[in-house]
């Protein structure tokens, strides 16, 4: 169906509820705090009702969190300030005018995650893991990306509790007719007010009714069209990760390289499609830092697909050893779980858009923790009993882990090196990949085992198993003891997987202040629109600048669909008291 173009009607009357559009974690963050002020709130999203929660829901849950009451417990000494210059030295902000606001984001962020995320959560009811896991541990260098010590909390119950502590008071407010859904109704346009300039409301599509499960790709027949005005309008429509062309078109080829990858597998479901983006800017919001975005190096090939293409990023812990496509082993900091962009940045140089782990039983069992609510159905079910015996005294790994070596494309598993090699290049054959020299991969595997003989070694990553193995959580449960990978006997068989790009996250996006206003490009405010979550960059059209830290994706939907849910009771509040004046 033609997208209709006739001019706005105006609406006729003041007491119109707030329209959000996309009720992922920033929309009902937003609702949440909407309806605890009963402001009306309308909610229109192009999935079905099935889908409520977004990407949130299908995620693992990670938060980051600043001197937490886990990380005190665990004997973790963390700090604002060591956060802040964490924060900062993996951004990395350059652009002077773009990154004005980010830059506030980041500071206020920080803060944030100090101060009040974890009170403001568990105040709903969401609940921490006790231990605390080390996600994205730097490039080697202090005032480097990465961070300095475990932040990323897992909450119990994964990414459907989060959705759940947010979407049960809203859909409460439904009942109490404050809040509204609309489900399958997809905007195509944001109205504006010729003469105030003003965001009145969007145009759309309805599109027809479908009862799939979540996350699978839904038709996008139209079966009407719709025009809806409100006191505000929030956009929290989410990234571009869903959309391959999207994330090629906007590839930074000056940071990582002239040659756009080709092969992806896709980390988010397929609404996450960026067109919310290019309709903001079409109605004059001030879109920024494109450039930006969080892809993964770590990316498997689902075996039991929901979304086309669909990816499971693996979160390594450090001992496995990566060597490229060719063959070679990655440098110096480009480790295991260290630094994600600096490794897509050489995985992109060396014109191949995959790479080995060289690994085996032991690595696997303790150190593949797979992202999503779905491979972690112990934590996402809150079952202590599989958790422990899963992964604290297990030898196998999580069931989803066990699968992927049996059914995974991507995994080659075999008792001796002849036979692995062999198998990891039958794998590429088909895709066009290249074929390893047994010897030099032997070459490279005994160099990396002969430094294995003593607890301390001239070899980073060496030193970084061993650095990990002091935090006791790790010794326990995450990192293997340190051994030689062709020490088979005792630690067998060997494996290789083949780790693919994943796309996921965008860090760029619309530009807001700290109230979630969008801007203008010419600096000024755009009156009535808002947007918050991935949208809009995390907060600012991009929090994170060039790097992620990990677990800040919902945090950061939580803290900008927050602001903006505020700030706009606040302005409608406001502009209810103003009509009563005289
Ligand atoms: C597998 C996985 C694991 C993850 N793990 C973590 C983690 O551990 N920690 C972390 O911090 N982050 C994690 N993330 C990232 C995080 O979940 C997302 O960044 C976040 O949930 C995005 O929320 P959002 O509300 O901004 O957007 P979304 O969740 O994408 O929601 C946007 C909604 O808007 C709707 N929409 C879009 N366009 C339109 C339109 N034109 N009209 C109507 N509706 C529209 C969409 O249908 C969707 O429902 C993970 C993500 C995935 C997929």
């Amino acid at each position: 169906m033609a997208e209709p173009t006739s001019p706005p009607r105006q609406p006729s009357s003041d007491n119109l509820p707030v329209i959000i559009v996309g009720a992922g974690l920033a929309g009902l963050v937003a609702a949440f705090e909407l309806s605890e002020r009963n402001v009306p709130t309308l909610l229109l999203d192009q999935e079905n009702t099935e889908n409520l929660g977004g990407q949130a829901f299908w995620s693992l849950g990670g938060l980051f969190c600043v001197n937490s009451a886990e990380q005190r417990r665990m004997g973790i000494k963390d700090s604002r300030e060591l956060a802040m210059r964490d924060w900062f030295g993996s951004a990395r902000f350059d652009r002077e005018k773009e990154d004005f606001w980010p830059r506030k984001w980041a500071e206020a962020f920080v803060n944030f995650a100090t101060d009040e995320l974890e009170s403001y959560v568990k105040a709903r009811g969401l609940g921490f893991l006790f231990n605390v896991g080390w996600a994205e541990r730097g490039d080697g260098r202090a005032d480097g990306h990465g961070n300095s010590v475990p932040r990323f909390h897992l909450t119990w119950g994964t990414g459907p509790e989060v959705v759940r502590v947010f979407a049960d008071p809203v859909l409460e407010a439904e009942k109490k007719g404050i809040v509204e859904f609309k489900f399958r109704h997809v905007v195509d346009k944001l109205l504006v007010d010729e003469t105030t300039g003003r965001a009145i409301g969007v145009r759309g599509r309805v599109l027809e009714a479908e009862t799939s499960p979540r996350g699978v790709k839904s038709s996008r027949t139209a079966v009407g069209e719709f025009e809806l005005f409100g006191s505000a309008v929030l956009v929290s429509s989410g990234g571009i990760g869903g959309n391959i062309e999207k994330v090629k078109a906007a590839w930074p080829v000056d940071r990582l390289g002239p040659t756009v990858p080709k092969n992806f597998v896709i980390g988010v479901p397929a609404h996450v499609d960026g067109r919310m983006l290019d309709i903001s800017e079409s109605a004059g919001a001030n879109v920024i830092n494109r450039d930006r975005m969080w892809h993964y190096t770590e990316g498997l090939q689902n075996w039991n697909p929901i979304w086309p293409k669909h990816g499971i990023r693996v979160l390594p812990a450090p001992s496995s050893l990566w060597l490229d496509a060719t063959g070679k082993r990655l440098p110096p900091f480009l480790y295991p779980g260290s630094d994600t962009l600096g490794t897509l940045k050489y995985i992109c140089s060396t014109g191949y858009d995959y790479t080995w782990f060289i690994t085996d039983q032991t690595i696997i069992a303790r150190e593949f923790a797979l992202s999503g609510s779905e491979q972690n159905p112990d934590i996402t079910n809150k079952s202590i009993w599989q958790l422990l015996t899963q992964r604290v005294f297990g030898s196998k790994g999580t069931v989803p882990v066990q699968n992927f070596v049996k059914y995974g494309e991507d995994f080659v598993v075999k008792d001796n090196l002849e036979d692995l090699v062999k198998g990891m290049n039958e794998l590429v054959e088909k895709t066009g990949g290249v074929a390893l020299d047994l010897d030099k991969v032997r070459e490279v595997i005994e160099t990396r085992d002969g430094q294995f003989d003593n607890t301390y070694s001239k070899d980073a990553q060496a030193m970084l198993i061993h650095n990990a193995r002091t935090y006791w959580p790790d010794r326990r449960s995450r990192v293997a003891p340190p051994h030689k990978l062709l020490d088979t006997q005792k630690n067998g068989p060997l494996m290789a997987v083949r780790m693919n790009l994943l796309t996921r996250k965008t860090l760029g996006g619309i530009e807001t202040n700290l109230s979630s206003q969008v801007m203008r490009a010419d600096g000024t405010t755009f009156p009535g629109l808002y947007a918050a979550g991935e949208v809009a960059g995390f907060g600012g059209g991009g929090v994170h600048g060039f790097s992620s830290l990990e677990g800040t994706f919902l945090g950061g939907c939580i803290f900008s669909g927050r602001a903006a849910g505020r700030a706009m009771a606040d302005e409608v509040l406001g502009a209810a008291v103003n009509t009563t004046k005289p």
